[in-house]
């Protein structure tokens, strides 16, 4: 069986020759360890393995993993749906949410850290491009309202978008999502809405390499390096 730093390596080559494809450097690709179902004890070997950012998707389990491991032993994102009775929870936990998918959920994270006295928070939209229902995100026809309100939130900064397709077998399927959030990022920011170059968190397991031909600055990689998950 292959060891988790053995995992890791591979997955960092792949980035690397990618980027690369792509006339792009690896340094421009972040890596985000999803550590989803996996114990505190893996994600301190993903750390001596050289992992600096994990994903967690629920902000209950995330809570005891960092308990355990620290707060500032490693960069902690939200990458799953947030529901708005785990909001104050999560903005206590996570370095970066990518799952802003509403303005009541925005609007709300912006008070709390007012209230809170978290200086920034640095988050994504999660835009779905799929419209399915069962899926999280926010529709594309509702996202000029909430980057409305995020442009001038004094907590909240709006850094970039994040999609999380349909799952197909071939990963060239997704392609066609990945170009059009790079799209609608391109014309986000040629309207200066972000607060940095703006990101685009896409890619997962099967489809990293895609997802960096196609621009990708943040990619979230969980089964590649960890193994299958179990759930119990
Ligand atoms: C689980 C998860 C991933 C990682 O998926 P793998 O296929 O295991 O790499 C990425 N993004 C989100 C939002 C996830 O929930």
């Amino acid at each position: 069986m292959a060891s988790l730093s053995d995992n890791l390596s591979r997955v960092r080559a792949r980035i690397k020759s990618a980027a690369e494809r792509a006339g792009r450097k690896a340094e421009d690709v972040k890596l985000i360890a999803v550590s989803k179902t996996h114990p505190a004890e893996t994600l301190r070997e993903a750390i001596a393995a050289g992992a600096a950012i994990f994903g967690e998707n629920k902000v209950q389990e995330a809570e005891g993993k960092i308990a355990e491991i620290g707060r500032d032993a490693a960069e902690w994102h939200l990458i799953g749906h947030l529901q708005s009775n785990k909001a104050r929870k999560a903005v206590q936990l996570f370095d970066v949410i990518h799952s802003i998918d509403s303005l009541e959920l925005a609007t709300r994270l912006e008070r709390i850290c007012i209230e809170g006295g978290r200086g920034e928070l640095p988050v994504l939209v999660q835009v779905d491009l799929a419209g399915e229902e069962t899926k999280s995100g926010i529709g594309e026809s509702e996202l000029p309202g909430l980057v409305e309100f995020l442009k001038n939130c004094e907590r909240l900064k709006f850094r970039g978008l994040m999609v999380l397709p349909p799952f197909f077998d071939e990963p060239e399927a997704t392609r066609p999502f990945f170009v059009r959030l790079r799209e609608i990022r391109n014309r986000l920011a040629a309207d200066k809405v972000f607060d940095g170059p703006g990101e685009l968190s896409m890619g997962m397991s099967h489809d990293f390499e895609v997802a960096i031909e196609e621009g990708a600055t943040m990619v979230r990689v969980g089964t590649a390096i960890f193994g299958e998950r179990e759930y119990h």
